[in-house]
């Protein structure tokens, strides 16, 4: 019988856990605070902020909605990134992603204080995670790990095939997996759109993790038995429904129910793992600036 992991129950419940933690920062009398930052006019990122903004509001966490115009200079988006920085009751920044093309992208990861880096992209957070001491896991690896964990799925030794090679999932996802820690210690293979035979790779793997954005990338045929399958994918296809698209992840998922342990749902698996990590970075920013000790799940 395949388990169909419910990321929706198990984000509900490191929520439910981070609402002590919460409490525990404001009994010391911080509040902790996240800022936002837009600088696109793209729905889909709209939609993303406003979600966000949200989450924080439902467990306590201050949430700042900081927007600037895409015309704008670059210089005002890295001002107002500097007056964050600044700023003690800010804990957390995200700018969202994507900026104006005229708005250097690395310069954007290198902009905001690595303390207050809660989307894990500063190269310094990115060279901590590699050397095994991370400060904030980015979100969606972090996200996943905790999937597996919740799972009762532990990596070690394991053989684990991450498909997609991306800054913010594929490679820190393939970093996480195999550090020398809880939660880690897995033989990883990263394989992308250059691999040969993307199913030889997956068919003798115990952990399919694909993060790609391809709809169907994987299937059943590409799999063995009860392999454990992570869909990180979220693609939109064409549906007779008021949006007229539907979401769908990178994996086949009724073929692929049929060999795997456990699989999850797009929607419904990873996405909400996202944006419950996302929660845990700012509480453990604010704990960290304000010398507060807090528990995390
Ligand atoms: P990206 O476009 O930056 O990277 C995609 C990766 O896939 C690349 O490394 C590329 O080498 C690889 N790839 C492309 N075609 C391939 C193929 N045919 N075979 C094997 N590998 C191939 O994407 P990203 O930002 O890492 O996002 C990947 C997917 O995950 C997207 O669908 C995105 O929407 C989704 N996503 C979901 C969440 C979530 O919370 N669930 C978060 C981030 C991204």
């Amino acid at each position: 019988m395949t388990d169909v992991i419910d990321g929706n129950a198990v984000a509900a419940s490191i929520r439910d856990d981070l609402t002590d933690s919460v409490a525990t920062l404001k009994d010391a009398g911080v509040t902790p605070k996240l800022a936002t930052v837009l600088m696109n006019d793209k729905q889909a990122s709209e939609t993303y902020i406003s979600m966000k903004q949200r989450d924080c509001e439902e467990l306590g966490i201050g949430a700042e909605d900081v927007r600037i115009d895409p015309d704008a200079p670059a210089e005002e988006l890295f001002d107002t990134v500097a007056d964050l920085n600044a700023r003690e009751d800010v804990h957390g920044i995200l700018v969202q992603d994507p900026t104006p093309d005229h708005v250097s992208d690395e310069r954007v990861l290198s902009a905001v204080d690595p303390a207050k880096d809660v989307d894990g992209f500063h190269p310094e957070n990115v060279g901590k995670l590699v050397g095994g001491n991370a400060r904030f896991k980015p979100c969606t690896p972090h996200g996943v790990q905790k999937l597996l964990e919740h799972e009762g799925v532990d990596p070690e030794g394991k053989d684990v095939v991450v498909v997609g090679r991306s800054n913010i999932v594929g490679k820190p996802l393939a970093n996480l997996l195999m550090q020398k820690a809880d939660g880690g210690n897995a033989t990883v293979t990263l394989c992308h759109s250059r691999t040969d035979d993307l199913a030889a790779h997956t068919r003798r793997a115990d952990i399919v993790i694909s993060a790609v954005g391809v709809v169907d990338l994987v299937d059943g045929s590409m799999l063995s038995e009860d392999t454990v399958v992570i869909d990180v994918g979220i693609n939109r296809v064409d549906a007779d429904n008021d949006k007229g698209y539907r979401l769908t992840g990178d994996v086949d998922f009724e073929s692929a129910k049929e060999k795997a342990s456990a699989i999850t749902p797009v929607p419904g698996g990873v996405g909400p793992m996202t944006r419950a990590m996302l929660l845990y970075n700012t509480v453990k920013a604010a704990g960290e600036q304000a010398g507060v000790d807090v528990d995390l799940p």
